[in-house]
């Protein structure tokens, strides 16, 4: 693994190391409640660290998430860089970086968002929500199946 990175001292200060696990860093300010409502976190009764407004040298100020005992998927991961593009997925196997996923922004996403627009037939049907991802530049859309809208993905939001 060429790129190991080590943690800067203000992620110790702020955010607990894990023994064995997932650590999302480099997520944008702002965004990691949205990724743990997206991986369903909470749900699945993870033992999860958040940590917000962190000093970043890349980012200005930055979220980090540390999951335990989890390792992500490949899709899991991938959805992250929905809300976090430049995100750095690293495994952490005792205490230490072992491999970092490589991500790539997902072609569409199933089921986790809800439709902005309110007279789309994913609110009346029981139908699971389906989004087409683009990306143009630094701007991340997502465009309904159903309605066939396009939304910007901070307009996007997540089903809890
Ligand atoms: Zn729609």
């Amino acid at each position: 693994m060429s790129e190991t990175r080590t943690m800067n001292s203000s992620d110790k200060l702020s955010v607990t190391a894990i023994k064995n696990g997932t650590v999302i860093d480099h997520i944008p300010q702002g965004q990691a409640l949205r990724i743990v409502h997206l991986l369903s976190l909470l749900k699945r009764k993870f033992k999860i660290m958040t940590g917000m407004n962190l000093v970043s040298k890349r980012l200005g100020t930055k979220d980090l998430i540390k999951i335990e005992n989890y390792i992500l998927t490949e899709s899991e991961a991938n959805e992250v860089v929905i809300f976090a593009p430049v995100a750095t997925i690293n495994i952490i196997e005792n205490f230490k970086v072992t491999k970092k996923i490589n991500t790539h922004l997902p072609p569409s996403i199933k089921s986790v968002f809800i439709c902005p627009n309110l007279a789309c037939i994913t609110h009346d049907e029981a139908v699971e929500s389906n989004f087409d991802i683009s990306e143009e530049g630094k701007q991340i859309t997502l465009t309904c199946h159903y309605c066939e809208k396009t939304f910007n993905r901070d307009q996007v939001k997540v089903k809890i």
